[in-house]
C-alpha cells in the first residue's frame, strides 16, 4: 500500500487489513514531488518518518520501503499519463498533472513491489477510479482494495493534512462532513441538487474559514457529473475546500452512508 505518510488511523487501518488478507505487507512512504503542482503544497507536507516507521512496526507491518527522492527518481521524469475524462473533474481540474504523477508513482511501485493486491482509501474517490483504470487498461496482475474512510469522531476524514491544522480549524474542519452528509440527504430527498450544492457552498464560506473549491456529485465509476435521476447505488458526493491554506478533500456514497 502506497502512502505519502504522516501516518494515522487511516492508513494504519489498510496495513492491518492487508495483514488480514495477505501473507507479506508492504507499505511504502514516499512524498511523490510529481504529484505536486504547487510546491509550496509539496513544502508544507507534513513529514514524521520517524513515528511512521514506529507504526508501521507497531501493526507488523513486514517491509517499509521509503525510497529518497534521488534514488527513486535518479533523472527528471519526462514520462506522463494522461486518464482521459476519468481525470478531467475535480482533483485532476484543480490539480493539473496530478494524476500523471500519481500514474506514473504506481506504475513504478507496482513494477518494483510487484504486490498480488493493491489497497487504497476511500478517502481518495477519484484516486481509486484512476487507479482503476490504470490496472485494468495497463494490465497489470493486481487486485485492488478499496477500503473505507476512517473518521474522526468529529466526523472529519483522517488525514495527514489535518496535522496542519490548529484544535478551531479542527473543529470547523468537521463540518465538510455534516455538508456532505446534508447532501447526501438532498439527493435521497429528490431535491433541486444544483440550488443545494450553492447554498452549501456559501454556508461554508460565509464566516470566511472555508474556500470551497468544488462539491460535485458524480458517477462512482465514470466520475461524470450526474443529475437527480441517476441510479443513486451510482452516486457519489465529493468535496474539496482550503481552509487557512491546507486543502482538504472528502466524500459520501449517497446511498449507503
Ligand atoms: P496518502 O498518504 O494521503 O497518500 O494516503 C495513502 C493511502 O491511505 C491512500 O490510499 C488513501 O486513500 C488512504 N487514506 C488516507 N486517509 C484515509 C482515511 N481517513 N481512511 C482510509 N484510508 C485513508
Amino acid at each position: 500500500m502506497p502512502t505519502m505518510g504522516a501516518l494515522h488511523q487511516g492508513h494504519l487501518a489498510l496495513v492491518e487489513r492487508s495483514k488480514r488478507e495477505n501473507d507479506l505487507t508492504v507499505c511504502s512512504i514516499f512524498v511523490n514531488p510529481i504529484q505536486f503542482n504547487k510546491p509550496e503544497d509539496l513544502a508544507k507536507y507534513p513529514r514524521t518518518e520517524e513515528q511512521d516507521s514506529l507504526m508501521l512496526r507497531e501493526v507488523g507491518c513486514d517491509v517499509l520501503f521509503m525510497p529518497s527522492v534521488d534514488e527513486f527518481y535518479p533523472s527528471q521524469v519526462l514520462t506522463s499519463i494522461n486518464f482521459g475524462t476519468i481525470e478531467q473533474s475535480m482533483e485532476g481540474a484543480f490539480r493539473p498533472g496530478h494524476f500523471s504523477g500519481v500514474g506514473v508513482v504506481l506504475c513504478k511501485f507496482f513494477n518494483l513491489v510487484k504486490p498480488q493486491k493493491a489497497y487504497f482509501g476511500q478517502k481518495d474517490f477519484q484516486q481509486c477510479a484512476v487507479v482503476r483504470q490504470l490496472i485494468v487498461e495497463l494490465d497489470f496482475d493486481i487486485e485492488l482494495v478499496i477500503c473505507p474512510t476512517l473518521r474522526e469522531a468529529s466526523g472529519l476524514a483522517m488525514s495527514s493534512r489535518n496535522k496542519r491544522l490548529k484544535p478551531t480549524q479542527l473543529e470547523n474542519a468537521s463540518k465538510l462532513y455534516r455538508a456532505l452528509q446534508t447532501l447526501a440527504q438532498v439527493f435521497r430527498d429528490g431535491l433541486p441538487l444544483k440550488a443545494s450544492i450553492s447554498t452549501i457552498k456559501n454556508t461554508l464560506e460565509q464566516d470566511g474559514i472555508f474556500e470551497v473549491e468544488y462539491i460535485e456529485f458524480v458517477d462512482t465509476h465514470t466520475l461524470a457529473p450526474v443529475g437527480i435521476k441517476h441510479d443513486p447505488a451510482r452516486v457519489v458526493v465529493c468535496i474539496a475546500a482550503l481552509i487557512d491554506g491546507v486543502r482538504l478533500i472528502d466524500n459520501l456514497l449517497v446511498e449507503h452512508e
